[in-house]
């Protein structure tokens, strides 16, 4: 009869089939992180020959930074509520921005943000806040410099209203991109920049450029 291998060869192989579950398990995730840091289709009409352009006004930039287009919201309870889903959505989409955007892709969240402040359903919190917007342009030129933009007139508003300032240097922590590690790790460092924003009080204001069409 066979002699069974000792006990060492045993625990050996064993310990080399573990090391290599561990690095298959990390290997899949890093696939999966990959895979949902891929860009999104593209839309019908852009790819060759198929489906047709949707009709869509030329943005100019009265549209963008015009007057406030709702009325005043009396109700506080709901003012509240409005506020704290809207700011989720506003750093929940600071985070997910594309790390290193095209010139289109920080165009257009540009140009989103001047419309979620002229259109924000609280008619006297869009003035306030184009003001806001007015005073610290949008930086939409990487997902950090948005996040820490995004984090610094929340900041504003909140001390207006003379709520506790929140550390920004926590932004990366804070509002999850869903990212691979070494762009949390970046989100994180932008965020420990921001010390230095909190301490001048500078966000290096850049004044905006001409918008594309218009
Ligand atoms: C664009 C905009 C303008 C507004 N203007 C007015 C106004 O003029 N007058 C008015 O009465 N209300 C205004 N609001 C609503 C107001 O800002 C609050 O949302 C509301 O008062 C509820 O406050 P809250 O204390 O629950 O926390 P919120 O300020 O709603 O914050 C929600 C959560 O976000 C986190 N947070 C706090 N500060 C920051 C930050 N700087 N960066 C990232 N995360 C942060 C905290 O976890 C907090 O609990 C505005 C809201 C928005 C989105």
């Amino acid at each position: 009869m066979p002699r069974p291998p000792p006990p060492g060869i045993i625990l050996v192989t064993a310990v080399l089939l573990f090391l290599t579950f561990i690095m298959w398990i990390s290997l899949q995730d890093r696939t999966e992180d990959r895979l949902s840091a891929a860009p999104a289709p593209l839309p019908k009409w852009m790819q060759k020959g198929q489906g047709k352009q949707p009709e869509v006004p030329t943005i100019v930039p009265e549209v963008q930074t015009g007057h406030a287009i709702m009325s005043h919201l009396g109700n506080e309870t709901l003012k509240e509520e409005l506020g704290r889903a809207a700011w989720k959505l506003f750093h929940t989409t600071m985070a997910r921005f594309p790390d290193k955007p095209t010139q289109d892709e920080s165009d257009a969240l540009k140009s989103y943000i001047h419309l979620f402040a002229r259109l924000y359903p609280c008619g006297e919190c869009a003035t306030h806040f184009q003001g806001i917007l007015e005073q610290f342009p949008p930086q939409t030129s990487s997902r950090s410099a948005a996040a820490v933009w995004a984090c610094h007139v929340h900041n504003e508003v909140n001390k207006s209203k003379n709520k506790d300032i929140f550390d920004c240097s926590q932004i990366g922590d804070f509002y999850d991109c869903g990212c691979a590690d070494d762009e949390k790790e970046a989100m994180s460092k932008a965020g420990e920049d921001s010390h230095e924003v909190a301490k001048t009080g500078k966000i290096g204001i850049e004044r905006e450029g001409p918008t594309r069409g218009g």
